[in-house]
């Protein structure tokens, strides 16, 4: 049976961090992960290129992580978005920054970095035992015994707990962790999707499937609460819609749909302009259109694809010439151009969700040294915490700088 001073579970950015980290001190370090190589997750992130961090500053990062966000603060303080910069630039990689501060591999393609973490794994001479899942941890008179599916088992004087979330399944992110810290006694705060598609009750989504508006804002309504977005772009799919916004929104859309069979997202398409602004540019338009028909002239105002279901809505036959549209039509239009209503009933289920929302109890876990309050010996880092933000970035720098505080600490 092997012996190390440190064994941590998961081979994802958190993981890999804290055995790198670890290994540093001199430690024996176990890096064992159920899959045969590192980072599978890393590899899909941001589209196969990955937005490793984002150059907002600390006090940015903790409001993204919200209630969670002063859990945070040690470990960011620690190792932020610069060290982590440079860490990838000590071997050679240049990251660049692209819009809203997103940080990314010069050569856009997330192996990169995963090609990094390995270089410091192999110089740290980390034992990583690929192919092996860890079922099950005991404590015993102050060493810990790692059950692996493979039957063989693994004494550790520390544990890291880096299992990640329990989205995308296929990456080897299933939940394990937190079944491992419930057993250990830990309290695991509701598992919910998070950066996920929403559904929506209307059929006609369908067949704007594929169609993104740009520039629109949206509101989330349930009895006098109500969520707002930013300006951005909203993707239709065929169950609903998605895009950066909706996403970055879904965890506070499915808390408000909490209890309540639907709510309504009211889309403003043109967040820019006043309904006296749009008035007078329809006026304008149907001046000029003349006798040409109301498709046409909408082409002028909304992406051609999204005009048939507008003009469905408004009930105005889009074949009707624009000298015959009456001022009450007109009034329809307006109306449905600054609040266009639709039904969010669900999410996509968390295996398709980008990030796992709760997870181990912020409660139970030092934020000094990521160490549980709970079984002395025990550290957590990533997604498995119960710390979670929107995306740009912040999830990969959350599961990076928690790994290197749990590495550091664990192997004091
Ligand atoms: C499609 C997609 C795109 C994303 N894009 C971005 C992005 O661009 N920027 C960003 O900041 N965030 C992004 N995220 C989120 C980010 O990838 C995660 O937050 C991050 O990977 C979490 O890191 P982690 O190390 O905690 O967990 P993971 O990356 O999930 O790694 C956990 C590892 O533990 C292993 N494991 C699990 N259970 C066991 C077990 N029992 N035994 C052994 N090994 C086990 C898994 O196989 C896995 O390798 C994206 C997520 C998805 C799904």
């Amino acid at each position: 049976m092997a012996l190390y001073d440190i064994a941590v579970v998961g081979a994802g950015p958190a993981g890999a961090m804290s055995a790198i980290r670890a290994g540093r001190h001199n430690k024996a370090v176990a890096l064992i992960e159920r899959n045969n190589a590192i980072g599978k997750k890393i590899l899909l992130s941001g589209r196969g290129r990955c937005n490793v961090t984002n150059i907002a500053p600390l006090s940015d990062f903790i409001v993204r992580f919200g209630r969670q966000g002063e859990f945070l603060r040690t470990a960011f303080s620690k190792f932020f978005n610069q060290e982590l910069i440079d860490f990838f630039k000590v071997k050679g990689l240049e990251l660049k920054i692209e819009r809203q501060g997103r940080v990314f591999p010069v050569t856009d393609k997330a192996i990169s970095i995963v090609e990094v973490l390995k270089i410091y794994l192999q110089e740290n001479k980390t034992a990583c035992l690929y192919n092996k899942q860890v079922i099950e941890i005991k404590k015993d008179n102050g060493l810990f015994r790692l059950f692996l599916d493979t039957k063989e088992e693994i004494v550790a004087r520390k544990v890291i707990l880096a299992s990640g979330g329990m989205s995308f399944r296929a990456t080897g992110s299933t939940g394990d962790g937190f079944v491992i810290a419930k057993k250990l006694g830990h309290s695991i705060a509701a598992l919910m999707p998070g950066l996920v598609p929403l559904r929506a009750k209307e059929s006609w989504v369908k067949e704007l499937q594929g169609l993104t508006l740009k520039n629109i804002r949206f509101t989330l309504r349930a009895d006098k609460k109500k969520i707002v977005s930013n300006t951005g772009e909203l993707l239709f799919t065929h169950f609903g819609v998605s895009g950066p916004l909706v996403l970055d929104l879904s965890s506070e859309a499915l808390d408000l749909l909490k209890g309540r069979k639907e709510i309504r997202m009211n889309i403003d398409l043109k967040p820019g302009l006043s309904p006296e602004q749009l008035e007078n540019r329809l006026v304008r338009e149907f001046r000029l259109a003349g006798n040409k028909n109301a498709r046409n002239i909408m082409k002028e105002i909304l992406p051609l694809r999204f005009i048939k279901v507008f003009l469905n809505l408004a009930a105005i036959d889009s074949s009707k010439q624009a000298n015959q549209i009456t001022q009450a039509e007109r009034r329809k239009i307006i109306d449905l151009l600054k609040l266009f209503s639709l039904h969010i009933v669900g999410s996509l289920p968390i295996e398709e969700a980008m990030v796992t929302c709760g997870g181990v109890s912020i409660k139970e876990i030092n934020p000094r040294t990521m160490e549980s309050r709970i079984v002395p010996g025990l550290y957590f880092c990533g997604e498995i915490i119960d710390a979670s933000a929107p995306s740009g970035g912040y999830n990969l720098q959350q599961a990076f700088s928690t790994g290197y505080l749990a590495g550091e600490s664990a192997a004091e």
